[in-house]
């Protein structure tokens, strides 16, 4: 049995500005006032963990037993078939260069590898999101959502953001940075979880 969110204040385990605007539009109507990490002075914890739920348990149990407060986190990748399932929790880290964050790096770096593994197309992959509730008596909640689709080349569309232009979901013809925002955040790996999350949580 799923535990219920009772309070009426959330912490979100979170620096990103984007994703605590989003979740607090989507938890209005349930009345929660949503609270961030950067807000509360939290430190961002190690995410040394080997998969999402691992990743996304350590950063919101720390949020947790800092606030005293219900934390919410998320950690979300994309796993590509032909490499194994890489880069999985290792999507950003694909991204870092010398000068910051270029996800052009990291989608020529997927591209190459693909390449380099000799598998041939259709490239089989999937975005994950998965989000942890916790509490701070330790309990917790794992809500993994999930987009399948495939890696394309060469990368397609400007919107979006990560890994967007070279993933197409299943059943479409475009890319995720090809897609309104609005589509997108219909189908997504995060809107899946979100969807599980709403409904054990804060369901009947
Ligand atoms: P996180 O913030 O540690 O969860 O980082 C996950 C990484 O996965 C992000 O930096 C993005 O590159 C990538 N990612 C997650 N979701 C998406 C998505 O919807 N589109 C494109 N890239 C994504």
């Amino acid at each position: 049995m799923t535990r219920k969110f009772e309070g009426d204040r959330l912490l979100v385990a979170t620096h990103n500005q984007g994703k605590l605007e989003e979740i607090a539009d989507l938890l209005k109507p349930f009345g929660v006032t949503v609270v961030g990490a950067k807000e509360m002075h939290l430190p961002e914890p190690v995410e040394d963990g080997t998969t999402f739920v691992q990743n996304a348990r350590i950063k919101a149990h720390a949020a947790a037993k800092a606030t005293g407060l219900p934390a919410l986190s998320d950690d979300s990748g994309i796993e590509i078939d032909a490499l194994d399932k890489a880069p999985g929790v290792y999507t950003a880290d694909w991204a870092e260069t010398e000068t910051g964050r270029d996800f052009g790096v990291a989608m020529e770096k997927s591209y190459r590898r693909i390449q380099e593994s000799g598998t041939p197309a259709p490239w089989t992959a999937r975005f994950c999101c998965t989000l942890v509730l916790a509490w701070p008596d330790g309990h917790d909640e794992v809500f993994p959502g999930v987009m399948e689709g495939q890696v394309v080349w060469p990368m397609r569309g400007d919107q979006g953001h990560g890994y967007d232009p070279i993933f197409q979901p299943v059943g479409y013809e475009i890319t995720f940075g090809e897609m309104d925002r609005w589509e997108k955040n219909k189908i997504s790996h995060r809107a899946d979880a979100f969807r599980k999350f709403v409904a054990g949580c804060f369901g009947d």
